[in-house]
Formats: structure tokens, C-alpha cells, sequence
């Protein structure tokens, strides 16, 4: 089994921070999780057809190498130390159906403009990272669902079942693992391509303008700032006589939640240069907050892995809990190795975090600390509709750089769920989309997105927050 799930890998050109090697954590095998409690998995009821599904995707190509997971884990230490500023951002879950070129080539315009705005205002570099090519399972709050007496299995992303209410659609289907490893190949292989072709060339953000946000409110101080980096890039050309070859070429990672454990154990692989076993199926996972428990399944998992990991944090979760969880997921206190994603509420935050931040602070763990401002603020309004306001959104962000700044540690990056479409899902924001707003252009199945100038907006905030 080892053999076959040696990868071999080119290595870059390039190489970014070398992370030194730990070790490998005991009694931990890509399957040992299967071992321990793993809630929010599917029912799959024809193991037969499970497990071939599961052997060809064990013969599939890695989607990542080890090389780039190693580099981000370079670049996420950085962040924690203050270097960098982490920009984790996609949809809720991405759909079989939304791998289209438009649909992923506008959400990389839209990461694109706010990490030029970031970089502009706060004079770091950002690291760029997508809740894409993967993000297709999805934690849900009940088993099943109940329309008009009639019980089905609930929808789990489309890498389990459909969305649609019929005991076909919700039946959860193996063949489908083959299929969300397929879309994930042809996103991270159109956003590579694009990427190499010049798209992110900070010579060109003209590449990255939307047709439909020509009149947007925010499009004058997005342009001043466009224009200023125009003017600082050729100053520095000048100077240095040719041009300066880090801004041709951004980067971008990936990362989804680490939530259907068959799928990630067949894409763990072992590959020739680096020890330990890698999840090559994205750059950098995460754990839920469903399933962040110490001694579930997807902790075990992830404990094994040399990817760096993400671990979302509520308000229900005590200072003593999440040491623990550090010392099983970074036992080492490794660089770069765990990102603490808080997730409380714009009502809950400012008691909430500063226990957590002190005792991690006390116990003199590194963690890259970056704030998740929509998991906590969403609500659903009479109609049934899941909305987040967008006053609550900055809101939470607003404070939570304060309460890092009054604890002494260091809010290091945001994750946000917003897409490149003109939709209307949250309500606020520079337009002051209202209730009735929503019913024109809600198109998400599962949480509410920032769209494209409600996440430049809130690039803007956190600028004016901690660029002056
Ligand atoms: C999510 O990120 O889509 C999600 C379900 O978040 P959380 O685990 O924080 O609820
Ligand atoms: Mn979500």
C-alpha cells in the first residue's frame, strides 16, 4: 500500500521557507481514524460500491503537491509572526454545476482586487487562499429533512447527494466521490493556468474588473488605490531596471473542510521527498466546528497529516478544550502548523475570545489567529431565508482586531464566504440590501455570500482598522 500511494512530485524551481521535520505522530495511519467516533459522514448502503469508488480514487492523481503544501506552511507562519496577512475566501460550498469558467474566474478577480487593497493598506503581502476545488461537503444540522410528511436523508454537498427533494437525489452515491475529485482537478487546473498566463499580474489588475460593478460606490478609492500601486511598481522598476518578478505572478492555495474522511484518507499520500504522509487533495484543510471534537475522527485524521490545518472556533468552545486540541493537532509547536479560525458572533466575540486568546498566549503556542466573521452571524429571517447582516459581519471583524490588540496577540487573517456574482444573500453593505432585496438574486443552497462589493468593502474596513 505504501508504494502505491507514493507520489512523485517535481520539485519547484523555487523554494520558499524549508519547514525543518519534525516527526511522525505515533499510531496514526491514514485510516486510523476510522477507529474513532466520525459524525456528519454519510450513509453510503452499498459498501461494495463504496469501496470502489474509494480504490480508483486511490489511483487518481494527487490534486496538490507536497512542495506547495510545505511553501504555504511557510507562508502561514509568516502571517502568524505578522509578515503576511491571510485572505481565505469562496463560497460555502461550491456545486458540480458552478464549475464554469466565469463562476471561477470571477471569484479569483474578486480575491484578487481585496488582497490588492490588503496589500495597499495594511503594506503586507497577502496570502491568497480559496475555499475552492474541493469544497463540496458540507456539515449539516440535522440527518434528515421532512417536507410534507415525507422523510429524506438531508443534503450533504454535492460530493455526497443532491440537493434536490427526491430519494434519488438524496441518496448518498459513491460515484460522486469520482466526480468531486474531477471538478476540483478542472478548477485548480483553469485557476493554474490562468494564474501562469499572466491573470494576477499586478501590472494588469484591469484583467480582474467586473463588467457589472462599473457604477459601484467603491469604485473611485478601489481605482486611487489601483493607480497608487501602478505608480509605486513603476518607481520600483526604474530603480531596479527591469521588472520586479513577484508581482507578475501571485499566488493562490486552496483549502476546503476536511469533512467526508473516506474521501481525504484516498487522497493521502506519501511522496518521495519528504517524509510523513501528505492530504493531497488540497493545500489546507480544516476542521469544522461539528467536528472539532479531541476525540473524534476528523482530529485523529488530521493529527497525522504535514499539511497545515485550520480548526474553527465557537463560543461554546473553553480555553482548556482548545489546549488540548493544539497539543494533539501541533504537539511539536511547529511554524506555520495551525490556524485558529474564531467564528463567535458580533454579539458574542468580545467575551467569548479573550479567554482563549490568553490561555493560548500563556501557554506559549504559535497559532496563526484569523477570524471567520460570517459562521457566527447568521440568522434566518421570517420568510425562512438564511441571511447574515453585513453590519454584523464588520462588526465582528471590527472587534475582534480590537480584542487582539487589547490581549497583546495578533489577528492574522480573515476567512470570508463570498463569491464574484451580484448576488443578493447578506443583507447591508455600501447598497443597503434590504429583505426584499434577497428575493432577486439569492442563489446560494446552503450559507448566504458576501458578493463582489460587499467584500471589497470589508477589504476597505480592514485597512482603515489596521493600516493607519
Ligand atoms: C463553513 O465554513 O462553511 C462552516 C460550516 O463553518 P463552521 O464549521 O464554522 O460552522
Ligand atoms: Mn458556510
Amino acid at each position: 500500500m505504501m508504494d502505491a500511494a507514493v507520489q512523485h512530485e517535481q520539485a519547484p524551481m523555487k523554494r520558499e521557507r524549508n519547514i525543518a521535520p519534525v516527526r511522525q505522530p505515533e499510531n496514526w495511519t491514514p485510516a486510523s481514524w476510522q477507529a474513532f467516533p466520525a459524525v456528519q459522514q454519510p450513509t453510503y448502503l452499498d459498501p461494495a460500491e463504496l469501496d470502489l469508488a474509494l480504490d480508483q480514487l486511490r489511483e487518481l492523481p494527487p490534486l496538490v503537491t507536497s512542495w506547495e503544501i510545505l511553501a504555504l506552511r511557510g507562508l502561514l507562519a509568516d502571517a502568524a509572526e505578522g509578515r503576511r496577512f491571510l485572505l481565505q475566501g469562496g463560497d460555502c460550498a461550491e456545486s458540480f454545476d458552478d464549475c464554469t469558467s466565469p463562476l471561477i474566474s470571477n471569484r479569483l478577480k474578486v480575491m484578487l482586487q481585496m488582497s490588492l487593497v490588503l496589500t495597499h493598506g495594511l503594506k503586507l503581502p497577502i496570502v491568497r487562499v480559496g475555499r475552492f476545488a474541493g469544497q463540496y461537503a458540507k456539515p449539516r444540522s440535522a440527518d434528515s429533512e421532512t417536507r410534507n410528511e415525507v422523510t429524506l436523508p438531508c443534503y450533504r454537498g454535492d460530493i455526497v447527494n443532491g440537493p434536490a427533494f427526491d430519494a434519488e437525489s438524496r441518496r448518498a452515491d459513491p460515484r460522486r466521490l469520482i466526480k468531486g475529485h474531477a471538478r476540483s482537478a478542472m478548477t485548480m487546473n483553469f485557476v493554474r493556468a490562468l494564474i501562469d498566463g499572466g491573470f494576477a499580474d499586478l501590472h494588469h489588475p484591469e484583467y480582474w474588473d467586473l463588467a457589472w460593478v462599473a457604477h459601484s460606490p467603491l469604485q473611485s478609492e478601489y481605482r486611487q488605490m489601483v493607480e497608487s500601486i501602478g505608480n509605486s511598481l513603476r518607481f520600483m522598476e526604474t530603480l531596479a531596471g527591469s521588472a520586479v518578478g513577484e508581482f507578475q505572478r501571485v499566488d493562490f492555495h486552496t483549502s476546503h473542510e476536511a469533512l467526508l474522511l473516506h474521501y481525504e484518507e484516498a487522497l493521502t499520500r506519501q511522496v518521495p521527498r519528504h517524509w510523513g504522509w501528505f492530504n493531497l487533495s488540497t493545500h489546507f484543510p480544516w476542521i469544522g466546528m461539528r467536528t472539532a471534537d479531541i476525540g473524534g475522527a476528523h482530529v485523529e485524521y488530521c493529527r497525522g497529516i504535514r499539511n497545515p490545518i485550520g480548526v474553527k472556533v465557537g463560543v461554546s468552545t473553553q480555553p482548556d478544550q482548545l489546549l488540548r486540541l493544539i497539543d494533539v493537532l501541533d504537539p511539536d509547536n511547529e511554524p506555520g502548523r495551525l490556524t485558529l479560525i474564531h467564528r463567535m458572533g458580533a454579539k458574542h466575540v468580545a467575551k467569548a475570545l479573550p479567554p482563549l486568546l490568553s490561555a493560548v498566549r500563556a501557554s506559549g503556542r504559535k497559532v496563526l489567529w484569523c477570524c471567520d466573521p460570517m459562521h457566527g452571524n447568521t440568522e434566518s429571517l421570517g420568510s425562512g431565508v438564511k441571511t447574515r447582516r453585513f453590519e454584523n459581519i464588520r462588526d465582528e471583524l471590527d472587534q475582534a482586531f480590537d480584542i487582539h490588540a487589547a490581549a497583546g496577540t495578533r489577528l492574522g487573517g480573515v476567512h470570508l464566504e463570498l463569491t464574484g456574482e451580484n448576488v443578493t444573500e447578506c443583507m447591508g453593505g455600501a447598497r443597503d440590501l434590504t429583505e426584499s432585496d434577497l428575493t432577486r438574486a439569492y442563489k446560494s443552497s446552503v450559507d448566504p455570500r458576501l458578493n463582489y462589493e460587499q467584500s471589497l468593502e470589508l477589504a476597505m474596513l480592514i485597512v482603515r482598522k489596521r493600516g493607519d
